[in-house]
């Protein structure tokens, strides 16, 4: 396939432009721009052509099954989009002033209490963009809760299976991160969590369902533990598509807990999109939120900061789009539709998982909510979990995560979602038991792939040292 520069042949165009009715502007070069940009001239179609064809070169939740676990990439309908594109959403700009936004805001004060409601917290803001950023913004909370209470307290305690972001986020914010391990069951261990907690524990982030997809059912014993030594427990709630309508992150003992909007909630995710990943907290900590929170006095809505407030994160309100979708995706289904989703997303991981058990090595007997992990021993003539992702795509099917939760050598983390349908998940299944018997007769065949997709294997180690970005323009 060409590059759009390749196809270029000066003076064709897509847009003819009316005559100019005002005076010309200087012309360039002006004191920022030295040239004249070298874009290509290229006609509607082609433009088109070019798009769509790269569009069906990818894999992607509209044409094909997504089970990357931890990610909850279930299929969203349509329809909240256009609730997205309504002009009075759309169109409204940031610095409107509040009277000329009451729409808007409404709509975000909606949300707040919805998903208060939902995690059984007290008070929430739409601020962070993702869910890093909601933990990121959550334990500047957490310092600021202690610094306000005068104590120094200056470690987080975390799983080993916890996700990336969350040791990633404890050091950006300056704490000391403290690994807890866990135990023969994938549950997090309290006897180990025990002598981890000192006097410097200013909290532990647990996530529950944890990336295991198991339920941390000592959930409340761990809050006592950690709420016994003056520190604060933080959610993850990026696994909460397991668990809404079933569970509220108060009744667990949470003080703080994130939602990732672009996981549980109908923004489609991926490609470094926008997301929201919304902070609910119990009471005690509502003074610290980021600025701003939207409330309500008489008919009147309100953009404010908290008392305590740890400050802004980030420009404006948040990533508004992701927020009007959350909402059209709460109101449609109700607290009832997002339970029934819930249990229809465990129900499908435990079938597929039903499915696999006796063809896949699983590190852990334990019962599994919305995700499962199988892993690549056992697998004959060594062929790794990589392999058998990358023929997945034979298949036509979009790989499941792999080499995640660390503490499962040989990850594949498998989360089908709500959304599919029985036949794919036996589709998926079948797919997965015709490769093991693959890397038994024709092991090659396996490690070699993927064989049928515009762009084969790929050296992962290369492609991140060396990029090859092709770009005809060489700057002066
Ligand atoms: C996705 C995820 C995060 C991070 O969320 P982003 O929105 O990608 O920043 C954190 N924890 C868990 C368990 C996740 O699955």
């Amino acid at each position: 396939m060409k590059l759009l520069f390749e196809e270029s042949k000066p003076g064709r165009t897509s847009v003819i432009f009316p005559e100019l009715d005002v005076a010309a502007a200087p012309s360039l070069p002006g004191p920022f721009r030295r040239r004249v940009l070298p874009l290509p001239d290229l006609t509607e179609s082609q433009v088109i052509r070019h798009y769509t064809e790269l569009s069906r070169r990818n894999l992607g939740v509209d044409n094909a099954f997504y089970p990357l676990g931890s990610c909850t990439m279930k299929y969203n309908p349509r329809i909240h989009e256009t609730a997205v594109r309504h002009p009075a959403f759309r169109d409204a700009h940031p610095l409107l002033p509040e009277k000329m936004t009451q729409g808007s805001l409404k709509l975000m004060h909606r949300l707040q209490t919805a998903l208060a409601v939902l995690t059984g917290m007290d008070a929430v803001t739409c601020a962070p963009a993702a869910g890093a950023h909601g933990e990121l913004a959550g334990l500047m909370m957490i310092k600021a809760w202690f610094a306000f209470r005068g104590e120094e307290r200056d470690e987080i305690l975390a799983p080993d299976s916890s996700h990336g972001t969350n040791p990633a986020s404890a050091a950006m914010c300056g704490f000391k991160l403290v690994t807890v391990k866990s135990g023969s069951d994938g549950r997090l261990d309290c006897e180990d969590l025990k002598p981890h907690i000192t006097p410097r524990t200013a909290g532990l982030m647990l996530t529950n369902p944890n990336t295991l997809g198991i339920f941390e059912h000592n959930i409340v014993d761990i809050s006592d533990l950690i709420h016994a030594a003056g520190g604060l427990l933080y959610g993850d709630g990026a696994n909460a598509n397991a668990v809404l309508g079933h569970a509220l992150f108060s009744a667990m003992g949470y003080d703080i807990v994130h939602l990732n909007l672009h996981k549980t909630f109908a923004t489609p995710h991926g490609g470094g999109g926008p997301g929201a990943g919304p902070l609910a907290v119990r009471e005690h900590l509502a003074p610290f939120l980021p600025a701003p929170v939207v409330i309500k006095e008489g008919d009147h809505y309100r953009l404010t900061r908290p008392s305590q407030s740890i400050g802004r994160i980030r420009t404006f309100a948040g990533n508004f789009g992701v927020l009007v979708r959350a909402y059209a995706y709460i109101s449609s289904l109700g607290q009832s539709g997002l339970a029934q989703a819930s249990e229809t997303a465990v129900l499908n991981a435990a079938y597929l998982k039903a499915r696999l058990k006796d063809h896949f090595h699983l590190q852990y007997a334990t019962p599994t909510l919305h995700e499962f992990v199988i892993d690549d021993s056992g697998i004959p003539n060594g062929v790794t979990a990589m392999d058998i992702a990358k023929r997945l795509l034979d298949y036509g099917f979009h790989p499941p995560t792999i080499a995640f939760p660390l503490i499962v050598r040989g990850a594949l983390m498998i989360e089908p979602t709500e959304t599919e349908t029985k036949e794919t998940l036996d589709a998926f299944a079948d797919a997965l038991i015709a490769i093991k018997k693959e890397a038994a007769q024709t092991p090659q065949l396996v490690k070699t792939a993927p064989h049928t997709t515009p762009v084969k294997r790929l050296d992962e180690v290369l492609a991140a040292r060396r990029p090859d970005l092709a770009y005809p323009w060489k700057p002066d």
